[in-house]
């Protein structure tokens, strides 16, 4: 997989600073604080919280790709 263990440790909500967590698409990384998705393109995480969105718990895989 694109995004390895060891580079999820150094990276950080820009947002609130808490961890990250890969997404169970492989696609997106989602943070454990504030629930803000940030995309992940050509296997590099887009840490900026203008391209996050922020995930609904209610919501599910409704989002248009
Ligand atoms: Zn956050």
């Amino acid at each position: 997989m694109a995004i390895s263990e060891d580079l999820l440790e150094i990276l950080a909500c820009p947002a609130c600073k808490a961890k990250v967590e890969l997404n169970a698409d492989g696609n997106s990384l989602k943070c454990v604080e504030c629930r803000r998705v940030y995309p992940i393109r050509d296997d590099i995480p887009v840490m900026l919280i203008d391209e996050a969105t922020i995930e609904d718990e209610q919501t599910e895989l409704n989002s248009s790709k």
